[in-house]
């Protein structure tokens, strides 16, 4: 039952700190000249206004809920920082350099919706740092299983640049932290994220001792890879598993997904860590694909079901999407609450339940009287 099982939850307010903003200027110079002249041109006004989403409410949310509705055996710790050394295991020396330098800066890195506030670069440290704490506390035995809510987010992220909101990848130096410092031989990642995790498929597609996973909206769905074919490279090849999905999949596919092409691939594997992208944008109000939090709820069951057979429940996740505050943070107490020991609660067809209510309430007015 819940409370059966530690967990502990990862929050720290130095990711508060990545505030951007969308009118920060572009870098390089030239590039925010072009974009700018674009947006100008389209003559969208102030009406289109766009605001960055990746915002710190989304991580307050979940530390809010988590707050109001404690969930017995889940325990909040602050995050670490994760040190140069670290980072070098999965990022060039010169990305991670050259992020320093722009540090107390607010520009857009990239194009790819990727901007940085003054507390950026320490936000992505710390976010990265408590993925390595996460993994120091279940190998350590501090606790049966970690969850990071962190910010700015990873998976898209790869050795040498940022994209789609992430500046380090967070769940990469999560699993080279596993491998250096506990010995770890193999290493599972699953991405549930909506979105394909690229930069962590770029980063471990020729390492065999690396399995990536990833269930998402198949593409021209943002960022356009994942193709059933990208099957991992070289010595890598086989090791990279992509399940391209369209946008109306809910939980029986993912929940298919995993049993049948997930529990296979690990039965195959015997990873000794299992890490999740655990982006929780698949959820049906983000309007990217059609989870629920029951989905998710029964992902986490399989999930936690692998682990404790092929890792000693060595499972750690750290928060990737989501968009929507109020359900990004349900969608994780729904995680949260298996990885406690909760029962996994099988998803339904919403709106069933409240149709039989309702249909009770008003019967009894077409009923003859007598
Ligand atoms: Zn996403």
């Amino acid at each position: 039952m819940t409370g059966d099982r530690d967990v502990l939850v990862f929050y720290d307010e130095r990711m508060l700190q990545h505030r951007p903003e969308a009118e920060e200027p572009f870098l390089p110079g030239r590039m925010n000249s072009r974009v700018r002249g674009i947006l100008d041109g389209l003559g969208l006004g102030v009406q289109a206004k766009w605001s960055y989403p990746e915002h710190p409410g989304r991580v307050t949310a979940v530390h809010d809920l988590l707050r109001a509705e404690p969930i017995p055996g889940v325990r909040l710790v602050p995050g670490e920082k994760a040190t140069l050394e670290q980072l070098q295991r999965v990022h060039t020396t010169s990305y991670i350099e050259s992020l320093h330098e722009l540090e107390g800066q607010q520009a857009w890195l990239d194009i790819d919706t990727t901007a940085i506030s003054a507390g950026s670069i320490e936000a992505a440290e710390v976010a990265a740092g408590s993925v390595i704490a996460a993994v120091d506390a279940v190998f350590e035995g501090q606790s049966d299983s970690a969850f990071v809510i962190c910010r700015p987010p990873g998976h898209h992220a790869n050795a040498v640049r940022a994209r789609g909101f992430c500046l380090f990848n967070n769940i990469a130096v999560g699993a080279a932290h596993a491998q250096a410092h506990w010995d770890a031989e193999r290493v599972l990642i699953v991405d549930w994220d909506a979105h394909h995790g690229n930069g962590t498929q770029d980063i471990f597609a020729a390492d065999p001792s690396v399995m990536f996973f990833d269930t998402h909206r198949a593409a021209p769905f943002y960022p356009g890879t994942g193709q059933l074919d990208e099957v991992g490279e070289g010595l890598g090849e086989g090791t990279t598993v992509n399940v391209p999905l369209p946008g109306d999949a809910g939980d029986r596919a993912m929940i298919m997904a995993f049993e049948t092409i997930l529990v296979p691939a690990v039965e195959w594997f015997k990873p000794d860590l299992i890490l999740v992208s655990a982006g929780m944008d698949a959820h049906i109000t983000e309007l990217c694909m059609a989870m629920t939090y029951d989905g998710y709820s029964t992902l986490t069951g399989i999930l936690q079901r692998l682990a404790d057979t092929y890792c000693h429940g060595r499972l750690v996740m750290a928060l990737e999407g989501g968009y929507n505050p109020d359900t990004l943070a349900r969608c994780t107490r729904a995680t949260l609450e298996v990885m406690a020991g909760g029962e996994p609660v099988e998803p339904r067809e919403p709106g069933m339940a409240e149709v039989a209510e309702i249909a009770d309430f008003h019967n009894s007015a077409f009923a003859d009287s007598e």
